[in-house]
């Protein structure tokens, strides 16, 4: 998934523990097979290639991952938008791209851009791109998903505790071996290699989304990987949006949209939705959080 994947279970002894980490890898890689944009052989390839052209039939897992992908863009105003993937030839952050990408080009881009245009048919099962040009990916909202599923099977299997952690996307249930709660530990976006809070969870996802990681700099301005889909430039004004979560899918695809919707705007959505919280770090270094997380600000 273009990421590294830490799994983490507690079990009788270290044969079922491999065995159990073993599983939730095929699970993980499995979901790959299905919703990577970059394999061609799947089938959202498939929807990408006939873009314009006709309506693609799917499983209904991937179905209902698209689906919910729009039910968040629906609810961040369209800050999230899995049709964002048009830009993918635009803006590259793989090192390839050496200068600033094009008025033009973005904008004739960022007109394929839009999940109104991602046309559903739940009887058929299928998925069709309106726009010839369309794309979709799930670069905000595959990891979550992943980690959700595959805590999902070990907690079938009976796995009492564990952590799924997606480079940074962590879904946790269960406690440590010493009856503790496991604390996740949140990157300081100003420097990496240090924490800068280290916060208990139980049963629950949290996710960062920094734009310490995927960037380039063009005339001293740092351009990150996150996109606003209205105006295909990349965002600015947060530098780390950290979102907790019942579901590492819900957490991951909300951190990405905050880092578009901005604080004020972020904050009041997430205000708004019931079991999920928000910690966001500006451009210049200020702290803000959703009203019931409490740390110190120092
Ligand atoms: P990371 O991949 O670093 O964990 P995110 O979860 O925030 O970070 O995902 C960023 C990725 O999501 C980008 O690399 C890109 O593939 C995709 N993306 C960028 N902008 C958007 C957007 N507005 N809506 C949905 N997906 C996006
Ligand atoms: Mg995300």
């Amino acid at each position: 998934m273009g990421s590294n994947f830490e799994i983490t279970v507690v079990a009788e002894d270290s044969t079922k523990a491999n065995n159990y980490i073993d599983a939730a890898v095929n699970e993980i890689s499995r979901i790959e097979k299905l919703i990577s944009s970059w394999d061609k052989a799947s089938q959202t390839s498939e929807i990408n290639r006939n873009a314009g052209i006709k309506p693609i039939k799917v499983d209904k897992e991937l179905y209902q991952l698209i689906e919910r992908s729009i039910g968040v863009s629906k609810l961040t105003d369209g800050a999230f938008d899995i049709s964002y993937a048009s830009m993918d030839n635009i803006w590259k952050f793989n090192g390839s791209m050496k200068k600033m990408p094009s008025k033009d080009s973005i904008k004739a881009s960022v007109e394929k851009v839009g999940y109104q245009n991602i046309i559903l048919n739940q009887e058929a099962s299928t998925v069709f791109l309106k726009l010839k040009g369309m794309k979709i990916g799930f670069g905000a909202i595959g990891k979550g998903y992943a980690a959700d599923k595959a805590k999902q099977l070990l907690q079938n299997r009976n796995v009492t505790s564990g952590i799924i952690n997606a480079s940074g996307d962590m879904n946790t249930w269960g406690k440590q071996l010493n009856g503790d709660d496991w604390n996740v530990a949140i990157t300081n976006p100003l420097d990496k290699n240090k924490a800068f809070a280290l916060l208990p969870i139980t049963n629950g996802a949290v996710v960062t989304s920094g734009n310490y990681e995927k960037y380039v700099y063009f005339d001293g301005v740092r351009f990150t990987h996150i996109i606003d889909p209205r105006t295909g430039y990349p965002s600015t004004g947060i530098i780390s949006a950290t979102v907790f979560a019942p579901k590492a899918e819900l957490a991951d695809a909300l951190a990405t949209s905050v880092f578009v919707m901005g604080k004020e705007a972020g904050l009041n959505r997430i205000n708004q939705l019931p079991n999920v919280e928000c910690i966001i770090i500006d451009e210049d270094g200020h702290l803000f959080t959703s009203e019931n997380i409490k740390i110190n600000k120092s």
